[in-house]
């Protein structure tokens, strides 16, 4: 048996690069939040044409604080999609509000409108659409079905550079959030920001990720008033980034172009090569979207497939290529089945992107041969030629 490469589903795109920009704080000693995470939120609010960004310890926590900064209190309900991941719902419950599982499109993976008009009531406060995999959610069409008391908050973990109609991912909510996990476009490890348009959301937020206190640690550390404290007028978190995961997201940013230009590519590579599999539906991009590929992912057609998905999963995994399903329907989860008592086919199609979903190998470490390797293994699986 010949030794197998084993093709991850993912893989951060780290080099040298990194490595020598944390030795600038870690040689200075100034690791929490200070100049290396201002310059980083400059760096990502220039590239994102966003006038406030606001580096947090993750999206999940970007999150939270965004339900706080638009008001979300006990009582609320918030609406989101069920296929997403987890922490789109856990954040409502974080805020003491209820989560209002909304279906999605298996076309687009995002949010189906249609559902979200029936999911509306007197006491929804926030929608959060989610970019599901990179592939914007269209914020200005969701915006038009809503009423306007409704805050939108985009959840763009996945859509770090993704676009549609000319806007970037984050520029059309009233805040947007992204994700710097290293099954993202870029990575800092663990790490988030928050987006906005608003002073007023940017500054409630500057405090809540700081413990509420009125100034940060960097103003005081180099202000000439040593004996002010800050004041806590509001409760606030301790959600900094350090200057250590801002110093890689600032070399990650360089790349950030780059990242997407060639996870394009190589998705169109995909697109092309497997277009003839009748049982295989790929992931399509609407007109005027820019998809950014945080992951490709397909639908295993469960009337034509010449196996169950899992043992297709198998399959490949067993040839060295991973592959996950694309994530989870948040409703049939323990935490939310149990609490809300909800049955798994009240979300049918986010039951069934669940159940069919099959991410394939996609981040910028893969070569042109590794790529034509997962074609080839794919390709065999096809029933006529080779029953599984
Ligand atoms: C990854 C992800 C998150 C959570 O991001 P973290 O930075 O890991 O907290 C939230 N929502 C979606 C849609 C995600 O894919």
């Amino acid at each position: 048996m010949r030794n197998l490469k084993k093709i991850d589903i993912a893989k951060p795109f780290l080099s040298v690069d990194e490595w020598r920009a944390i030795k600038k704080p870690i040689q200075n000693g100034w690791v929490t939040q200070g100049k290396m995470v201002t310059d980083f939120e400059s760096s990502f609010s220039n590239f994102h044409k966003t006038p406030y960004a606001l580096a947090t310890t993750s999206c999940t926590t970007a999150l939270h604080l965004g339900l706080i900064a638009l008001g979300v209190k006990p009582g609320d309900e918030v609406i989101v999609p069920s296929f997403t991941w987890i922490s789109t719902a856990n954040v409502v419950e974080y805020c003491g509000a209820k989560p209002i599982f909304a279906d999605v499109d298996p076309s687009t993976f995002n949010l189906d409108f249609d559902d979200v008009k029936k999911k509306l009531t007197k006491k929804t406060k926030v929608i959060i659409p989610v970019h599901l995999f990179g592939l914007c959610c269209d914020i200005i069409k969701l915006r038009e079905i809503i009423p306007k008391n409704v805050k939108i908050l985009e959840d763009a973990a996945c859509a770090s550079g993704s676009k549609f109609f000319n806007n970037f991912a984050g520029n059309i909510g009233d805040a947007a959030t992204f994700s710097f996990h290293p099954r993202k476009i870029i990575t800092t490890g663990e790490g988030g920001m928050l987006s906005t348009k608003s002073k007023k959301i940017y500054d409630e937020i500057c405090k809540l990720r700081n413990m509420g206190a009125s100034i940060s640690d960097a103003q005081r550390h180099f202000g000439p008033t040593p004996y002010i404290l800050p004041e806590f007028k509001i409760l606030g978190y301790n959600y900094r980034m350090t200057d250590i995961q801002a110093a890689i997201g600032i070399s990650q940013m360089k790349k950030l172009k780059i990242i997407i230009s060639r996870r394009k590519e190589m998705a169109a590579f995909y697109s092309e090569s497997l277009s003839n599999i009748d049982w295989l539906i790929l992931p399509k991009t609407p007109k005027n979207f820019s998809h950014a590929w945080q992951a490709y992912v397909t639908i295993v057609d469960p009337k034509k497939a010449p196996a169950k998905r899992n043992t297709i999963m198998e399959t490949l995994e067993k040839k060295g290529i991973s592959t996950r399903p694309g994530t989870q329907a948040v409703h049939m989860l323990g935490y939310y089945k149990k609490k809300y008592n909800i049955k798994s086919n009240d979300l049918p199609k986010s039951k069934f992107c669940y159940q069919n979903s099959m991410a394939i190998p996609l981040h910028n470490n893969l070569s042109l041969k590794d790529l034509k390797y997962v074609v080839k293994c794919i390709k065999n699986l096809d029933s006529k030629k080779n029953k599984i």
